[in-house]
């Protein structure tokens, strides 16, 4: 049994370690948690924690955002349906179902219109399926586009573009000199895109996060910091 420390808004789970030198204060989904030295006093732990109060409530809130939108979005993707939002870089398209003999994604404005034989319109999985090949096919296409774009000015050509499906990760680059892109990229804004593009372009020059290849980054994107707080923040909603 951890010791447990009640504070107004949130009670705090001590994990105490024979190796830790100092303490580290988590949010996460599971709740607060601090990690302290084996003889801390509970007193000292107390303050240590109150100091950084305001950093965790915010941290809390953030982390019951998440939650809240992780559980819609299941639920809305379980729904899929004449209307539902669909992503697309940075826009919400709506999803606009027409009878039709014959199977056609496309397009219009701020609609994705998905023409269909009627039965289909009651097959979540099948419309999924449609939309997601519409998507897939659309970031093969713009991911292509942005690296022709930004090989000139990154000074380096990929030997490969793989367009592929990762849970966690945006891009990588191989020692083949290839690079993989994340097909999901298609739902963020397109200097988001173009951020994890010329991200992969410049490991092929620097194959590490050093100080000279984050130089590189900033050479070909003066605002690559903030693109990149920017999909660490909300990577996780780039679904549909
Ligand atoms: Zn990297």
């Amino acid at each position: 049994m951890p010791e447990i420390l009640k504070f107004a808004n949130y009670e705090v789970a001590v994990i105490r370690s024979k190796r830790r030198k100092s303490a580290a204060i988590k949010v996460d989904l599971d709740g607060v948690s601090v990690r302290v030295p084996e003889n801390l006093p509970l007193s000292d732990i107390r303050s240590l924690v109150a100091e950084k109060s305001h950093w965790v409530e915010t941290k809390l809130k953030t982390a019951a955002q998440k939650r809240q939108a992780v559980e819609a979005a299941a639920k809305q993707s379980a729904q899929l349906g004449q209307g539902s939002p669909v992503l697309y870089q940075g826009r919400q398209l709506r999803l606009k179902l027409k009878e039709a003999e014959q199977t056609r994604i496309y397009q219009q404005a701020e609609e994705l219109i998905v023409e269909a034989p009627g039965a289909m319109a009651g097959e979540p999985d099948q419309l999924r399926a449609i939309v997601e090949q519409w998507l897939y096919a659309r970031a093969v296409e713009e991911l292509h586009l942005c690296v022709t774009v930004y090989k000139q000015r990154v000074g380096a050509s990929p030997s490969r573009i793989e367009v592929k499906s990762y849970k966690a990760r945006w891009g990588s680059c191989k020692p083949d000199q290839s690079i993989q892109l994340n097909w999901r990229l298609i739902h963020a804004p397109m200097h988001i895109m173009d951020y994890v593009v010329v991200h992969e372009l410049c490991h092929l020059l620097e194959m590490n996060h050093s100080p000279r290849f984050w130089s590189e980054v900033e050479r070909v994107d003066a605002q690559y910091r903030m693109k990149r707080r920017w999909l660490q923040d909300n990577g996780w909603q780039l679904n549909f």
